[in-house]
């Protein structure tokens, strides 16, 4: 059994259950039970193997997750024990250990990925537009579909602007006036936790703004840039769209992937553990 849990505070959380719903129809690995659940209080995040922070309102869905007790066990998750986890669009913005504040203000960040992320990048007059974009990363895990665009979808979304010197797990205070401080993690659980808590940051996607690609987005005040709209450091991942409203299950199929190495890696893992 694999539990992959859908943090249930805000935002577009059902349509991401349906989608991985979606997603086990295509998986290459049949021989596993599913199970997909909405994730509430830290009781039901205790359960998961994975976890999916959906896009939505960041500042509301860090407020919430305050209020209820679930901040500290989320930052637990992500950066202690290291579990999947992929944020989309807010989502992203939460799992960054570094964001802009808006106008309306800061929140309280989970952090988890060595990022500083600038949110509602594409301004006001274009907040929102779609992109169909080449993803390499599906080409490794889909052969069939790989080529086929993507349609991404961009609703206020943030971009990666900068990414940090490596200091997960490493304790750290520092603060400055535009970030939100991420609490120090406490110490790895154990020897593969460390070793994952040492991967680097890996860009996973960019889009080009002149690309003709993007459609009704004209207005981009980033003329000639290129913005990192997906990235991962080991078993962390974030994109700035929201492949939660397509009906493209692609990048889930891509996703439960991942997450099966991984939880194959910590079975290895405690197997070994045991037999020394
Ligand atoms: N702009 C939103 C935020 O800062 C994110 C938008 C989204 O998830 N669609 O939280």
């Amino acid at each position: 059994d694999v539990t992959v849990g859908v943090l249930a505070l805000q935002g577009a959380f059902s349509e991401h259950i349906q989608l991985l719903r979606q997603a086990t129809d295509t998986l290459n690995s049949r021989n596993v039970k599913w199970n997909f659940i909405e994730v509430r209080t830290p009781a039901e995040l205790a359960q998961c193997d994975a976890l999916i922070v959906p896009g939505g309102e960041s500042t509301t869905i860090s407020l919430v997750a305050a209020r209820s007790g679930m901040l500290e066990p989320l930052r637990e998750f992500v950066k202690v024990l290291r579990k999947p986890t992929w944020g989309t669009c807010a989502g992203l913005i939460l799992l960054a250990e570094s964001a802009n504040r808006t106008k309306k203000g800061g929140q309280d960040l989970i952090g988890g990925l060595d990022v500083r992320v600038n949110r509602n990048h594409f301004g006001r007059q274009v907040e929102s537009f779609q992109a169909n974009l080449q993803l390499p990363f599906l080409g490794a895990s889909l052969d069939k579909d790989a080529n086929e665009p993507y349609r991404c979808v961009f609703i206020r979304a943030p971009v990666v602007e900068k990414i940090l010197p490596h200091k997960l797990g490493i304790q750290t205070e520092e603060a400055s006036a535009d970030d939100r401080v991420v609490a120090p993690a406490k110490q790895p659980v154990d020897e593969l936790a460390k070793e994952e808590l040492k991967a680097e940051v890996e860009v996973m996607a960019k889009l080009s703004t002149h690309s003709p690609a993007l459609q009704n987005n004209q207005e981009h005040h980033h003329a000639g840039a290129e913005d990192i709209i997906a990235v991962r450091q080991g078993n962390v991942f974030g994109t700035s769209f929201h492949p939660e409203l397509t009906a493209d299950p692609r990048i889930h199929v891509w996703w439960l992937e991942e997450i099966l190495k991984a939880v194959e890696k910590r079975q290895q893992f405690e197997l070994a553990d045991r037999s020394v």
